[in-house]
């Protein structure tokens, strides 16, 4: 008998709701309170350094080293107010998650063998951390191992666990970004700028575009104790094996249903750390699978969003261990049912309050609308094969392309309303359309576009990217993903469309062309070049992936070969233009890219590997030995006829098990050779194809045969928790 799984089956059920320490106030009182928000800055820093760094944050103006020495000080003495011992320089470097070296504020003091706390404006402003531990594919000679880290003044100074946070982007000493930061701020600067000024068209009053970003972060939840028993899930985050429960989503019971009462204990101790770290969580709930959940904010400027949800992600960790919880972000945890992505609601708004995806009430509002949604239409398109590439991961590859999540395909849902509009758009001459007199097509007249309502119901959930009422809502990325992938690629792109336009309009006019004509034609163009983006269909369905192929898109599957995308001459040189990413930058990124894949795949096929010879072929093997046992007692006692000794059915099974034991063997010796081989291959993009093509497919067949075995070994022997009680005990 397994010990070892029953005793975690045990103590997990034992597992009880935990008590949580809520605060006595109302969110409103405690949100954002380890924040250096605006309200703290007034309150500890001299008027004219607020003043000054307040310009800085909304106008871009630079910060004097006096004026930094005077806003370290003032966020040292909030920070120390607040129980703060360290602080440490925040970033996000090209691994998952987020990297900070702590120091403390003390420094010697005056008289010898005594301290001060001190922290200047030269500590708060740059850092240089050691970068030769973080990827840089090949860009840090190895004798220059210096990265520096700057303050990202838009985004506010936090304290997590007496460790003062400051935001920063990671660069190496020659300038290149070695984070995810740094061209993320990079993309939203240029789309600020390109949309600013097809905004003016419509309201030269416009200053600044904004982007704007609400993600969705779906996860699951396991009990601590059975966790600790699935070394699969300890290493690599996901089961490698493991046979589909009996009862799964099927019922479709889980969905919106009542949050168990451990699950709901954990929601609010999270949420509550959240609003004190001003992350405005906003909606929970149960999705689709069993012990599956989401939680979303709401939307926030987009470094700020993103800042967050890299918080979130590892608050989720931590609050998680106090309710005996792991919380598993991986994009495909389980087979069979569904997976978790980490949808990337975007849009634009101008300082005016104006959401450019929205539609609005007049004919001008309406032409503005349309503009920024074909533009959209035109940089998805032209970049599809980028987008995909930006959301592509070795996990993630788990979860695209299965009948559950966003295809493998970039395409654009418009929804019925939109679709009309853009063909009666398409079919109609400028002329046309303006001409209120009754010519042909004038059902749609710009004039007479009414207002979309945003909850339209025409949802499509098998679109990557769908617009949804106000916002473009991109599906495709990861639960474990950091968003600024997505948007550096989606922002960047969108910038240099705008751009295009931009300069394409101005053409017309400088030809004398009336600004609605120009708008309208050029708005035909787009859409007539980039009609093969737009899918309202089936995305799950193989008619699609045909129909995909011949309109040209990217149908690509595999996660390494996807990357490519990044350094076709179209995304260097849009990445170019826009200042967003040098070529030497996606070089080495895709390098890093390479690498994460082939160790991703290395280490679970190790772990594959492992505990498929020491737990469970152990396991097959004592369990056909009482079988073979039972059989010699049974022919002893009960001789029989010549050939009727045994019962057919024990001999079956004994080689049945005996047949996935031999298959199992071979193909853990065929993955063991195929990953040497592939360790040989020096080009880090060739290797991690050879894992893609050669280590993987063992990896399935080996799965196949061991989850086979689950259901005929004895329950009371087999070692590992069982997807039943991974999934259903809370
Ligand atoms: P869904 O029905 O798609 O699951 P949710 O309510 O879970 O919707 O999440 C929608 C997300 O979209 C929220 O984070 C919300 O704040 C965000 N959102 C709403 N409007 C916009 C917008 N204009 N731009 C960006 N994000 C938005
Ligand atoms: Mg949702």
């Amino acid at each position: 008998m397994s010990s070892l799984r029953f005793n975690a089956i045990d103590k997990a059920s034992e597992h009880r709701a935990v008590a949580i320490d809520l605060p006595k106030e109302r969110p409103d009182q405690y949100y954002g309170r380890y924040v250096f928000n605006r309200e703290k800055m007034q309150q500890y820093l001299p008027e004219p350094t607020y003043n000054a760094l307040i310009d800085a944050i909304d106008n871009k103006k630079p910060l004097s080293r006096e004026i930094a020495d005077s806003i370290a000080d003032g966020m040292k003495r909030w920070a120390i107010d607040n129980g703060a011992r360290h602080y440490t320089h925040w970033f996000h470097p090209l691994t998952d998650g987020t990297a900070e070296k702590h120091d403390s504020f003390i420094e010697h003091g005056p008289t010898g063998g005594s301290i001060t706390e001190e922290f200047s404006g030269k500590l708060l402003v740059q850092q240089e951390p050691d970068a030769s531990s973080f990827p840089n594919g090949g860009i840090r000679n190895t004798f220059e191992a210096r990265g520096y880290s700057a303050w990202d003044i838009s985004s506010p100074a936090f304290i997590l666990d007496k460790t003062l946070c400051i935001p920063t982007i990671f660069i190496s000493y020659t300038g290149e970004s070695l984070d995810y930061k740094t061209p993320l701020l990079r993309a939203l600067n240029s789309v600020d700028k390109a949309a600013t000024e097809v905004a003016r068209y419509f309201d030269p009053e416009v200053n600044r575009v904004y982007s704007y970003l609400g993600w969705e972060q779906e996860y699951f939840l396991v009990d601590e104790a059975l966790y600790s028993a699935r070394p699969d899930l300890v290493m690599t985050g996901r089961t490698l094996m493991g046979h589909e429960s009996a009862k799964n989503q099927q019922l479709e019971d889980h969905y919106f249903g009542a949050i168990p009462s451990r699950v709901e204990a954990f929601m609010l101790d999270l949420e509550t750390e959240c609003h004190k770290l001003g992350i405005p969580a906003k909606t929970r709930h149960n999705e689709v699978a069993p012990n599956q959940f989401e939680l979303a904010p709401i939307f926030e400027e987009t470094n700020l969003a993103n800042d967050h949800n890299l918080l979130l992600m590892s608050l989720m960790h931590e609050v998680a261990r106090r309710h005996n919880f792991r919380v598993l972000l991986h994009e495909k945890p389980f087979a069979g049912v569904n997976g978790s992505g980490k949808h990337n609601n975007w849009s634009l708004g101008t300082d005016k309050g104006v959401l450019l995806f929205a539609p609005g009430k007049t004919a001008k509002d309406n032409l503005q609308f349309i503009t920024f949604i074909v533009n959209v239409m035109a940089a998805v398109h032209r970049h599809n094969g980028l987008l995909k590439a930006s959301i592509a991961s070795a996990t993630n590859s788990h979860r695209l392309g299965a009948n559950e999540a966003p295809p493998a395909i970039i395409s654009i849902f418009l929804g019925s309303y939109l679709r009309g509009i853009i063909e009666h758009l398409e079919e109609n001459e400028a002329d046309a359309i303006l001409n209120l007199s009754g010519k042909k097509g004038m059902r749609l007249n710009v004039d007479q576009i009414p207002e979309i309502l945003v909850d339209n119901t025409d949802r499509n959930r098998t679109s990557p990217f769908a617009f949804t009422g106000n916002r473009f809502e991109f599906r495709a990325v990861g639960s474990s993903a950091n968003c600024a992938s997505a948007m550096i690629a989606l922002n960047a792109a969108v910038a240099d469309q705008l751009t295009d336009f931009k300069s394409k309009v101005d053409a017309r006019l400088a030809k004398g062309e009336e600004l609605e004509h120009a708008l309208l034609s050029e708005i035909r163009t787009l859409i007539k070049q980039s009609k093969a983006i737009h899918f309202d269909g089936n995305g799950y369905s193989d008619e699609w992936k045909e129909e995909a192929a011949r309109r040209g898109l990217d149908c690509e599957i595999s996660a390494p070969r996807m990357f490519d995308a990044y350094l076709r001459p179209s995304s260097v040189e849009m990445f170019g233009r826009t200042g967003v990413l040098s070529e030497v930058e996606l070089r080495a990124r895709n390098e890093v890219k390479w690498e994460v894949y082939t160790k991703k795949v290395q280490i679970e096929a190790r772990v594959l590997g492992d505990m498929a010879l020491n737990h469970v072929i152990p396991v097959a093997v004592r369990y056909r030995d009482v079988l073979t046992d039972n059989a010699l007692k049974l022919r002893s006692l009960f001789p029989g006829k010549k050939g009727e000794e045994l019962t057919a059915p024990d001999l079956e099974t004994i080689e049945c098990i005996s047949a996935h034991m031999a298959k199992i063997n071979e193909q853990v010796e065929e993955m063991v050779e195929a990953r040497k081989k592939a360790n040989r291959i020096d080009d880090e993009r060739e290797k991690a194809i050879a894992y893609h093509d050669t280590v993987v497919p063992p990896m399935e067949v080996i799965r196949y045969h061991i989850d086979k075995l689950e259901g005929m070994v004895d329950d009371r022997m087999w070692p590992l928790p069982k997807y039943r009680e991974l999934l259903f005990i809370r």
